[in-house]
């Protein structure tokens, strides 16, 4: 038998596909949608508005299919933590977070990661493989179904969890366009955000496929530096990095900016001289600068900016008319803030070993 295709891998232009194929209406597509998503049904029997001849072929052919929830940690800020089982030993992170006005969801893309920022703890775990669709857009609704009885709500969902999004891209496009999509999850283009590390051919390709948010992993505002600390940008260097910022800042039809992400290294990228090098870098291009202090985790060695640093820094950019926040560490008593997402990766590239010699 061939394997059931799990329903949660397809956007919306998929299942319509999906149902041509069967040779029903497209309607089909819209009727199932409003089970998954808004009634948040997953059982075929019970989808009582489909044909029963439907019915039957669905439940012999498709499924809508979870990964099993391993544990689910509270934080004292209210942040809530899942380690989530993507199969055969690889557990993947994703964290919810509250704030006043809003509540942010960050998911996983990957199974560890291999680009080896040498700050990130997932990316000390090496990679595994990449999520489908379906096991992204699980993390989304695992979350959405646990906080429905609170009344809390995901409003935002950033792909900041593990792996990098953008080595991933087809998967995660299918998510995005469900995440956007009113007949599933229908959040705003400004209130999803990829997340990555500069994988500039993808993210060139990603300015035309999904019109999300985009926050760029920057952390040094020189190559020599940048070098060591993200190694992607040995292959990407940073002026074609910007290039590729430069595209999808002109793409759409709307006006956009973009987030660079700069986490706070003690006497590693945090100068003065730094700080200046980073504004004149970011001068002329529409950008936030979101710094964030480091989160230190077991097999790190730098450590945190102390915060008089960071709120110098703070202000050299201000002063260089560069818009900066400094993000607060959440969750970090269930180990949730960024970059110390683990799970449990079966690592397939031998980084682990490589790095202990
Ligand atoms: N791979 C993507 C998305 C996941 S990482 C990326 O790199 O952008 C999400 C954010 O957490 C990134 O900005 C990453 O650089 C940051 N981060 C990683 N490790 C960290 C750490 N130990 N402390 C603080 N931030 C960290
Ligand atoms: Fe991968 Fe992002 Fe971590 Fe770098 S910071 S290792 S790209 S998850």
């Amino acid at each position: 038998m061939t394997e059931r295709q799990n329903l949660l891998n397809l956007n919306q232009s998929s299942l319509n596909d999906f149902f041509n194929q069967l040779g029903e209406k497209p309607y089909r597509t819209k009727q199932l949608m409003k089970w998954i998503y808004k009634d948040h049904v997953f059982d075929f029997d019970q989808m009582l508005n489909l044909s029963k001849k439907l019915r039957e072929t669905l439940k012999e052919i498709a499924c809508i299919e979870f990964p099993t929830v391993v544990s689910k940690n509270h934080a004292l800020d209210g942040v809530i933590k899942w380690v989530i089982d993507m199969g055969a030993d690889n557990n993947v992170e994703t964290v919810y977070i509250p704030e006043k006005d809003r509540g942010t969801l960050c998911i996983s893309s990957q199974v560890g990661c291999s680009l080896a920022c040498t700050f990130c703890s997932t990316g000390y775990q090496g990679f595994n493989r990449n999520l489908s669709t379906g096991e992204i857009i699980a993390q989304v609704l695992i979350a959405n179904l646990a906080l429905k009885p609170s009344g809390k709500r995901i409003s935002n969902v950033v792909f900041m969890g593990m792996g990098e999004p953008m080595l991933n891209e087809e998967a995660v496009y299918s998510a995005c366009d469900l995440l956007l999509d009113d007949l599933s999850f229908g959040l705003s283009r400004r209130k999803v955000t990829i997340s990555s590390s500069g994988v500039v051919p993808a993210l060139e390709r990603m300015s035309q496929r999904v019109p999300v948010s985009l926050a760029i992993s920057l952390h040094a505002p020189t190559d020599e530096l940048r070098d060591e600390l993200v190694p992607i940008n040995k292959k990407y260097p940073i002026s074609e990095l910007m290039s590729a910022c430069d595209i999808y800042l002109n793409a759409g039809t709307q006006e956009r900016h973009i987030l660079f992400e700069y986490v706070m290294l003690k006497g590693v990228n945090d100068s003065q001289q730094h700080a200046e090098q980073l504004a004149k870098l970011l001068k002329g291009v529409s950008a936030k600068v979101n710094l964030i202090p480091f989160n230190p985790f077991p097999q790190s060695h730098y450590q945190v900016s102390s915060a008089s640093t960071i709120e110098k820094f703070q202000n050299t950019l201000f002063s260089r008319g560069i818009r900066t926040m400094t993000r607060r560490a959440r969750g970090e008593d269930v180990d949730a803030a960024c970059g110390q997402l683990a799970g449990k990766v079966k690592d397939k590239t031998k980084r682990t070993h490589a790095r202990r010699n």
